[in-house]
């Protein structure tokens, strides 16, 4: 029950059938404080590989198989080794098993490309507390919109451009989130040359005019996020209208609420946007909060 945990794994083909012994022999616990990856890894020389970060609440890894669907569609954007979802969700699992069973938790899967000229890519698994993000549930964000530089229809025209992809090239989206702050602000809402809402540098956005709940429509420029699909299939379930549509940035300035979400922070409120008011709807937000900390898979 020790934290950090760290697993490094040794990816499988994906259809390497599982041998009966739960993948054992591919996974090896280290010392996170101790050398583990090789100077030559790309992961760290080009940011070359895909992530997932997911939460573990109270002992219950949320939406593992989600994650790894888009672990699999990262790595087929980026070309990698398709990865053995399988021994993926037996590496969460062994994790879970070795972590505190309560509070909030985060567990990073990253797939690398491995060391130049490698066999193999490289794979681990790092589990870690969640920051509390207790306080900015209740308090909510201010956020700026930020000029992503490329139109809505870039990733058709630029599929190498992987912005469909949970890369491990973070640099920009922490880039932004700087300038965010630079601005007075909290977080940042990335807008697309041609004027429409995109996502957060770690988040996906969903407003509601009414009754109606609304999230950019999945293009290959912006992630699918797991969180805000759980949420879309909560108000379904609740009786809500839901939509997947292209938002412009005057729809999101005229929004009666709106929240960005992600995995581990949950839904945040915004407050704030360029400056203006933006109305909150505090029981639904709180609501959020507690469906995003029941089980969910
Ligand atoms: N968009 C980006 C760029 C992200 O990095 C993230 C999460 O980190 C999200 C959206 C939200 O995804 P999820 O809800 O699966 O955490």
């Amino acid at each position: 029950m020790t934290l950090p945990f760290t697993l490094l794994i040794t990816p499988l083909a994906a259809d390497a059938p599982d041998d009966g012994s739960w993948f054992a022999g591919t996974f090896t616990e280290v010392d996170a404080s101790e050398p583990a990856l090789r100077v030559s890894e790309l992961s760290t020389q080009r940011g070359d590989g895909v992530f997932e970060t997911l939460a573990v609440v109270n002992g219950h890894a949320q939406e593992v198989q989600p994650h790894l669907a888009r672990l699999a569609r990262s790595a087929e954007i980026c070309d990698l080794p398709a990865p053995n979802l399988a021994q993926w969700s037996a590496a969460v699992s062994t994790a879970v098993q070795a972590i505190p069973d309560h509070g909030e938790l985060a567990i990073k899967l990253v797939l690398s490309r491995g060391v130049e000229n490698g066999p193999s890519p490289t794979a681990w698994l790092h589990a870690s507390a969640a920051r509390d993000f207790g306080p900015v549930r209740q308090s909510g964000v201010r956020v700026v919109t930020l000029d992503r530089g490329y139109d809505r229809g870039v990733a058709e025209r630029a599929p190498w451009l992987l912005l469909g992809a949970k890369t491990l090239s973070y640099a920009v989206n922490m880039a932004a989130l700087r300038e965010a702050h630079r601005r007075g602000a909290d977080d940042t809402i990335f807008v697309s040359s041609d004027g429409y809402v995109m996502e957060g540098p770690t988040s996906s956005v969903i407003i509601r005019h009414g009754d109606m709940f609304s999230t950019p429509a999945p293009s290959g420029a912006i992630l699918h996020g797991t969180t805000q699909t759980s949420l879309f299939e909560y108000l379904e379930r609740h009786g809500h209208a839901v939509s997947y549509r292209d938002i412009s940035v005057e729809e999101l300035r005229n929004a009666d609420a709106a929240w960005l979400v992600s995995s581990v922070r949950l839904a945040v409120a915004i407050t704030e946007l360029d400056g203006a008011q933006v109305p909150v709807d505090a029981p639904l937000t709180q609501l959020f909060t507690e469906y995003l900390l029941s089980p969910r898979d």
